[in-house]
């Protein structure tokens, strides 16, 4: 079985300082059939628009001749990008939608990073009262069904990596108490034949599985949901590939016989098995 990392961060990401070849000599050292880029594109970021915007233009003048490079070899690398969604923003679907319409993209990721004009890595997201996951569930809803132009749902329930410690119940959630939302945002995808994300990040955050949780890749698949990407969200070489293993077990454990590598914006499934 060969295995592939479709969500990594380079230096054009403001949160990495990775340089891409080192990334790309990370993957061919673990053999990963396809590394894919997916850099960080929030449009109009709070509090600083462009903290989270690069240059599209230098990017594929830089990766083109190295994707290039990788023809023929036992690690294909994949352009692709990261894009922030948000609720009720007409203006920024249409940005978005032209942004995407001037590159060769592989695949594109599709994140809800932001809530209530909040980022909840931020502590102050969770000052608000309320149930601040239920507003997190909301939003990607919203965001599922207004936002088509992606490819892959990425790591639905991420944010519990930055829930504050409570009594008994740190850092965890019950998928039955947000159930109607979680299937409702499950189904659209499913039906519309885009994909959802395995993304292992939490491992490395010391939460004990991966996003999403188990019981979320199996009702996708009962929704008729086909294609599952994997990604470690590696924003260092030294992450890239990081338990892509165990989310492949997870995977195959969920009765899916293969992933899903995107390369021009079109699924490919690969096997997980062995065999
Ligand atoms: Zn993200
Ligand atoms: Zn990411």
């Amino acid at each position: 079985m060969r295995l592939s990392d479709t969500h990594t961060h380079t230096r054009f990401s403001t949160d990495s300082k990775a340089e891409p070849a080192e990334l790309l000599s990370a993957a061919s050292a673990q053999g990963l059939s396809y590394l894919c880029f997916t850099d960080h594109m929030d449009l109009d970021f709070p509090g600083d628009a462009t903290q989270f915007v690069f240059d599209t233009d230098q990017y594929f003048r830089e990766l083109l001749p190295l994707k290039e490079q990788t023809k023929g070899k036992k690690t294909s690398l994949l352009i692709g990008i990261e894009m922030g969604l948000r609720p009720g923003r007409p203006d920024l679907r249409a940005q978005i939608d032209t942004l995407l319409s001037e590159k060769p993209y592989d695949f594109v990721l599709g994140s809800t990073h932001i809530v209530d004009e909040m980022d909840p890595y931020e502590p102050e997201y969770w000052s608000f009262s309320g149930d601040r996951l239920l507003r997190y569930f909301e939003t990607v809803y919203e965001n599922t069904k207004e936002h088509t132009n992606f490819d892959s749902l990425a790591h639905l329930d991420y944010i519990i990596r930055y829930m504050p410690e409570k009594e008994g119940f740190a850092r965890d959630y019950r998928v039955a108490d947000y159930e109607n939302l979680l299937e409702e945002t499950l189904r659209l995808i499913a039906t519309r034949g885009q994909a959802l994300e395995l993304n292992t990040a939490g491992l490395r955050k010391g939460l004990p599985f991966v996003h999403p949780k188990k019981e979320l890749l199996l009702r996708f698949k009962e929704l008729g949901g086909e294609y599952v990407t994997l990604g470690s969200d590696a924003h260092a070489a030294k992450d890239v590939g990081a338990d892509i293993k165990t989310a492949a077990e997870v995977l195959h454990s969920c009765g899916y016989s293969g992933y899903t590598v995107y390369k021009e914006r079109k699924p490919m499934v690969l096997p997980l098995s062995a065999t």
